[in-house]
């Protein structure tokens, strides 16, 4: 890190021993899963400086601004609209739910089967350990799964600032009512809490900074259909997840420069891997900061991953915002059209999840799909059943993998993964 953040931290009341902890085992983790990687993109150079400064000059730039009187905005899920956020010059941050945090402590608060990405909210709350978390001016919790709007029920007590959005679960027309009227509340308490009002030309440029970071990231999704793929899986998750917490426009610059430097690549036919190795989809739960077990597992038994349906990935990026209306109201439409069509799995039925894994695996040509679903998720886990029987149905060879954020089962996890490779090889 460039600087000593030891005050800025004690100043967010984080718990500094639990963090230098936290620091370390993240620190070591990136260099063994990410710097290890040969042939990286050199655009790779400014995220792997975005993550080294994960807790230090991102979260001092959040505070600069706060001190500037804007506010953060924290959030669990892909279904809070950052272009509302970005229209008062707010910053919407990911916040922490891809580690193991204070398990022990959660277990007394949750019960033990409850999914990992929940338990690890819980966790960085309870262990002091997330910057973001504690610089949130507001945190936004979802009515999405069952144990998601249970748990915030009891998360409302450990902190002073949440405010829970509820979800429509069926693309209906009275579902499609309730996310605009979702929409709407939401939109008067972000500018309660920031006192900024929405006009159409604050809300045009916040779906502008919006809409251009996903064509930057669609940029670079569109050039991992290239034999061989110029990016590893594991760097285009991390520009994913980066896109959580970096500044936007600065982030949207990032990518587009790197995919300057991939389309060289592909034209020279320069990869990270070489050509015709084994070509994988992930499909299923999203996967936050810093969990990259399956991806490494995939990664390092001979195979490479070319796409990402979830939410940390396609699922969660792939749609733009109508920009062409005028006024607030058809714009505030145009935000509730482009979210109602997110495919995540609490919704009943959801056929259109189906249909875009299989559209995925051709459209990045890939061998065969893994399907990552966490243990006690029960949307993902039992939406797994049918997509790899639609998979199937189309000869795409599926595995399913079922499992949490604890390194326990690597071993287990990497001989069924070789073994799937083996086979679509
Ligand atoms: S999987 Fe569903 S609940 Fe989770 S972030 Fe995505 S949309 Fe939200
Ligand atoms: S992983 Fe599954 S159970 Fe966990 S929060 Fe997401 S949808 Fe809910």
């Amino acid at each position: 890190m460039s600087e000593d953040y030891r005050g800025m931290w004690e100043n967010l009341g984080l718990d500094l021993v639990a963090h230098d902890a936290l620091l370390e085992v993240l620190g070591t983790g990136y260099g063994d899963i990410y710097l290890a990687q040969n042939d990286r993109p050199e655009g790779m150079g400014y995220f792997d400086f975005v993550m080294s400064e994960v807790h230090g000059l991102r979260i001092k730039e959040l505070m600069d601004e706060k001190a500037a009187g804007r506010k953060v905005i924290g959030s669990f899920c892909v279904f809070v609209p950052e272009e509302i956020v970005r229209a008062t010059d707010a910053t919407l941050v990911g916040l922490c739910t891809g580690a193991d945090f204070a398990t022990d402590e959660v277990e007394t608060l949750l019960p033990r089967n409850t999914c990992a990405l929940i338990k690890s909210a819980f966790g960085f709350k309870l262990g002091k350990a997330c910057p973001y978390l504690e610089s949130a001016d507001m945190i936004v919790g979802e009515n999405t799964c069952d144990g998601k709007k249970k748990s915030y029920e009891i998360f409302n007590e450990l902190v002073p600032n949440l405010y829970v959005m509820d979800l429509p679960q069926v693309k209906s027309v009275e579902g499609r009512a309730l996310l605009k009227a979702e929409y709407l509340r939401f939109k008067e308490a972000v500018e309660q809490l920031t006192g900024v009002t929405i006009d159409a030309e604050r809300l045009k440029s916040g779906i502008e900074i919006v809409n251009n970071k996903r064509k930057a990231i669609h940029r670079l999704t569109g050039l991992r259909k290239a034999d061989p793929v110029p990016i590893s899986g594991l760097d285009a998750l991390l520009a994913n997840q980066i896109s959580f917490y970096d500044d936007p426009v600065r982030f949207t610059e990032s990518v587009n420069k790197m995919c300057d430097e991939l389309e060289q690549r592909i034209e020279k036919k320069e990869g990270v891997f070489s050509e015709k190795t084994p070509r994988i989809l992930i499909s299923g739960c999203p996967m936050a900061v810093p969990n990259w077990k399956l991806p490494w597992i995939i990664e390092t038994s001979g195979a490479v991953i070319v796409g990402e349906e979830s939410c940390v990935g396609e699922r969660g990026a792939r749609n733009l915002t109508d920009d062409s209306r005028d006024t607030v109201e058809e714009l505030m439409e145009a935000i509730v059209d482009r979210y109602f069509q997110v495919d995540c799995a609490i919704f009943t039925p959801n056929p259109d999840r189906l249909e875009h894994i299989v559209e995925m695996a051709r459209h990045y040509k890939a061998d065969g799909v893994i399907h990552y679903g966490l243990q006690f998720c029960q949307p993902y886990l039992m939406e797994a059943m049918p997509v790899e029987k639609a998979l199937e149905e189309k000869n795409i060879p599926t595995l399913r993998i079922d499992t949490d954020y604890s390194m326990e089962d690597v071993g287990q996890l990497k001989t069924r993964v070789e073994a799937f490779i083996e086979l679509i090889k």
